[in-house]
């Protein structure tokens, strides 16, 4: 049975950084809407051209957009075999057409990061990205004995993304609270639904997540059919 999981949560929960863990260690496509829509953007595509402004204010860019990508992406044979989505859903629109685009798939596993809003604003107030790779860092930028630091995965520079200053942030808050909150009422009734604590350190956030996401795998095998 395929693994199919999406990440829920606010900007700063760190989603990323544990799909991409989690990713490595199942080896499953890590799909991230936001990171896709950055390299549209870097790349200067028509996609890229048209969501450039959406992003820098922290605006959802379009329901219809970020689904045909999703979509296209998710039929790519190395998807078929599970998937770790992050960033995707982000609104009701999007999740209902998440489930049409499942259907006949084996359920979806849906992950809960929940995070204090004090914790994400300072969080995203010092991370950083590698500005070649774009691998996120934790910062800060300097280390212990002042020098920069870099990239751990390529050596590159690190820099602040665009959307993480803070009168971004604050946007990126409001539109998380009030768009893409609702989606843990219409996935909290499914029996593959789980809680992570996502304010524990690093470490401890992946344990947790690997023993819900092995707990919620399996009575999505045992009861295969009868969940969605
Ligand atoms: P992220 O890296 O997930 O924080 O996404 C960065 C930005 O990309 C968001 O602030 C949105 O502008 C856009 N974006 C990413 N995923 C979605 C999505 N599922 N729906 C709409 N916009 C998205």
């Amino acid at each position: 049975m395929a693994l199919n999981l999406i990440m829920l949560g606010p900007p700063g929960a760190g989603k990323g950084t544990q799909a991409e863990r989690l990713a490595r260690g199942r080896r499953l496509p890590k799909i991230s809407t936001g990171d896709i829509l950055r390299e549209a953007v870097e790349a200067r595509t028509e996609i890229g051209r048209r969501v450039e402004a959406v992003m820098k204010r922290g605006d959802l860019v379009s329901d219809e957009v970020v689904t045909a990508i999703v979509r296209e992406r998710l039929n790519k044979p190395d998807a078929r075999g599970g998937f770790i989505l992050d960033g995707f859903p982000r609104t009701v629109w999007q999740a209902r057409a998440l489930d049409e685009i499942m259907g006949g798939r084996d359920p979806l596993v849906i992950i809960h990061f929940s995070v204090p809003e004090a914790e994400i604003v300072r969080r995203l107030g010092t991370r950083l990205v590698c500005g070649t790779c774009g691998t996120n860092a934790p910062g800060p930028a300097t280390d212990s004995a002042g020098d920069a630091q870099r990239c751990r995965r390529c050596g590159g520079a690190l820099v602040q993304r665009a959307d993480d200053q803070q009168v971004v942030v604050l946007e990126r808050l409001k539109v998380y609270h009030r768009q893409t909150e609702p989606l843990i009422e219409y996935y909290s009734g499914r029996p593959t639904f789980r809680e992570v604590n996502g304010a524990r350190p690093l470490e401890q956030v992946t344990a947790d997540l690997v023993d819900v996401v092995d707990q919620a795998y399996r009575l999505a095998t045992s009861t295969a059919g009868g969940v969605r």
